[in-house]
C-alpha cells in the first residue's frame, strides 16, 4: 500500500505511545509507577457523570449541531471570557472532541502548504504534528531557560519570516508548568498582532494554577484593542477530571469558528451528545463544582510541593524548571548520559526498565536534554517514583 503525502512525516503521540506501554507492562504483572501521561487520577466529580447518565437515560443521545449544543457554546463562551473585556458570545465558540481537536482545527483552517508556524519550545508533542498534517511547516522556538523557556517578542523577532503565520503557546505550559504573565502574555500578542500572525493560545491548564488568584493569566485578559487574531484553547479534560468524554472547545472570530465548525461536520460532527450534556453540568454547578474544582487544585497544589522537594532532597543535580501551573515536572537529564545513555529517550527506557518508572523523554517536547513526569498522580505514586529514579539515577 501506498501513503499519502498527508501522513509522510506523520508519528504517533509519544506521551501517549509511552503510557500506554505503561499500561500494557502493568496489565502484564510488572511493577509499575506510571507518571506520564498527563491525566488527573480523579474521578469525574458524580454531580457532572450522573448528568451524563441521566443524559442517555432521557434520549440526549442524537447528533447536535456540528459546533455544539447551543447552550453548552454558550456556557463556555461565559466560562472562557468570564471578567474579560471579549464578549461572551456563543457564534465565537466550537465545541469539539477534546481541546486536541480544537487545536488541529485551528490549524487546518489557519495554515497550510509554505507557511510557517512558531511553536513556543518546549512545546507539548501534538503542535508540530497538526502543523505539518496541515502540511505547514513547524519552526520550534524557546526563550531563555532562567525564564522557564518563556518567549519574549525578541525571540520571536529573531526567528519569524515573512511566511510566518501562526504561533502556538500553552500557558500554564505543558511541558515546564511556567505561566505567562499578563504582561509578558501582553508583549507577545501584541507582537503577534503587529506581524498579522495569529495566536493560539492553549489554555487548558489555565485553572491549574499556583500562584495568586484563581486562575492563570489567558489571552482573553488582554484588551482587545492590543491583540490581532487569536484562537484560545480550553476544554473539560483537566480542570473537570473529564479527560475520557472528550470534550474541548475554542473561542475566535464567529468567522474562523464557523470554518471550524465546517471542517468538523466533514470529520467527527459533533462531541459525543452525552458528554456535552455533562460538560454543560460541569460548566454550570455554580457552588459545587467551585469545591470539587479546589478539592483537585488543592492536591495539584500539594503535589507539586512534594515533587519539588523530593527533587530538592534526592535529586539535587537535576535542575528543574518550577512548575505555577499544570501538573508535570520538567527536569534535565544530560548530566546523567554516557557512553550507552545519550539521549533523554535512552534514559526514560533505563528507568523504565530497571526502576519501573514511565515518564516522557523529552524528545516529545522538542529537547532530548530533559524528561517530564506527570504529577497527576497521587501522593504515594509520586513519592515511590521519584526514590525508585533517585535509585537508579543515584542522587
Ligand atoms: N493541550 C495540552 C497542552 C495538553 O496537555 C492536552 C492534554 N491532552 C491537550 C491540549 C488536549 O486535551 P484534551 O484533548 O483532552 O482536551
Ligand atoms: N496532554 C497529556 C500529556 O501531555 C495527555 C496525553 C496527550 O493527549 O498527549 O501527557
Amino acid at each position: 500500500m501506498t501513503y499519502s503525502e498527508n501522513i509522510a512525516r506523520l508519528q504517533p503521540s509519544a506521551t501517549i505511545a509511552v503510557s500506554t506501554l505503561a499500561k500494557k507492562l502493568a496489565a502484564e504483572g510488572r511493577d509499575i509507577v506510571n507518571l506520564s501521561a498527563g491525566e488527573p487520577d480523579f474521578r469525574t466529580p458524580a454531580g457532572i457523570a450522573e448528568a451524563g447518565v441521566t443524559g442517555i437515560r432521557r434520549g440526549r443521545t442524537r447528533y447536535t449541531p456540528s459546533a455544539g449544543l447551543p447552550e453548552l457554546r454558550a456556557a463556555a463562551a461565559a466560562y472562557m471570557t468570564r471578567g474579560t473585556s471579549y464578549p461572551a458570545e456563543a457564534a465565537r465558540v466550537v465545541v469539539s472532541a477534546g481541546a486536541k481537536q480544537s487545536l488541529f482545527n485551528a490549524c487546518f483552517c489557519l495554515f497550510g502548504p509554505g507557511d510557517e508556524v512558531l511553536i513556543g519550545s518546549p512545546y507539548w508533542t501534538s503542535y508540530p504534528e497538526m502543523v505539518t498534517l496541515a502540511r505547514a511547516e513547524p519552526v520550534p522556538v524557546a526563550g531563555s531557560e532562567s525564564r522557564g523557556f518563556n518567549l519574549t517578542p525578541d525571540d520571536l523577532e529573531a526567528v519569524a519570516t515573512p511566511r510566518t503565520r501562526g504561533l502556538i503557546l500553552s500557558t500554564p505550559s505543558n511541558p515546564t508548568g511556567a505561566v505567562y504573565s499578563k504582561a509578558e502574555l501582553g508583549a507577545i500578542a501584541g507582537w503577534a498582532g503587529s506581524r498579522g500572525v495569529t495566536l493560539i493560545s492553549d489554555e487548558i491548564y489555565q485553572e491549574i494554577y499556583y500562584g495568586e488568584g484563581d486562575r492563570a493569566p489567558g489571552a482573553l485578559d488582554l484588551d482587545p484593542d492590543s491583540v490581532g487574531d487569536l484562537v484560545v484553547a480550553n476544554g473539560m479534560s483537566k480542570a473537570f477530571a473529564m479527560t475520557g468524554w472528550r470534550v474541548g472547545f475554542s473561542y475566535t472570530t464567529r468567522e474562523l469558528a464557523a470554518k471550524m465548525s465546517a471542517l468538523q461536520s466533514h470529520v467527527s460532527l459533533n462531541a459525543a451528545t452525552p458528554s456535552q450534556v455533562a460538560a454543560l453540568e460541569g460548566l454550570t454547578r455554580g457552588e459545587e463544582g467551585a469545591a470539587d474544582l479546589a478539592r483537585m487544585q488543592a492536591a495539584f497544589r500539594r503535589r507539586r510541593d512534594l515533587v519539588t522537594r523530593l527533587f530538592d532532597e534526592l535529586l539535587p543535580d537535576c535542575f528543574y524548571v518550577r512548575p505555577e501551573g499544570a501538573f508535570y515536572l520538567y527536569f534535565r537529564v544530560d548530566h546523567l548520559f554516557d557512553g550507552e545513555v545519550t539521549c533523554a529517550g535512552d534514559l526514560c527506557t533505563r528507568i523504565l526498565e530497571e526502576a519501573g518508572v514511565a515518564i516522557v523523554p523529552g524528545e516529545a517536547f522538542g529537547d532530548p536534554r530533559f524528561a517530564r513526569m506527570s504529577t497527576a498522580s497521587s501522593d504515594e505514586d509520586i513519592e515511590e517514583g521519584v526514590r525508585r529514579m533517585a535509585g537508579v539515577l543515584g542522587g
